[in-house]
C-alpha cells in the first residue's frame, strides 16, 4: 500500500505494541523500515510504504 506517511502513521504496526501488549501506529518515517516510492520525491507529502513485506506490486 502506498500511502503518505501522514496516512501510514493511522496503519497499525505489526511490529510495534505498547507495553500493555496493544499495536501501536506506524511511525512513517522515524522508522528504518519506510521506504519512499521515488526516492527523488522524499518529502513529508510524498508517498511511501512500509518496506517489512517488499515493494507493493501496483501503486
Ligand atoms: S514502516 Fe516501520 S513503523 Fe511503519 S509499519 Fe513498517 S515497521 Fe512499522
Amino acid at each position: 500500500m502506498m500511502l503518505p506517511q501522514d496516512e501510514a502513521r493511522l496503519k497499525f504496526c505489526p511490529l510495534l505494541k505498547t507495553s500493555d501488549d496493544k499495536f501501536r501506529m506506524c511511525q512513517g518515517t522515524q522508522c528504518m523500515m519506510w521506504r519512499y516510492k521515488d526516492t527523488a520525491q522524499a518529502g513529508a507529502g510524498d508517498v511511501g510504504y512500509c518496506g517489512l513485506a517488499g515493494k507493493p506490486a501496483a501503486g
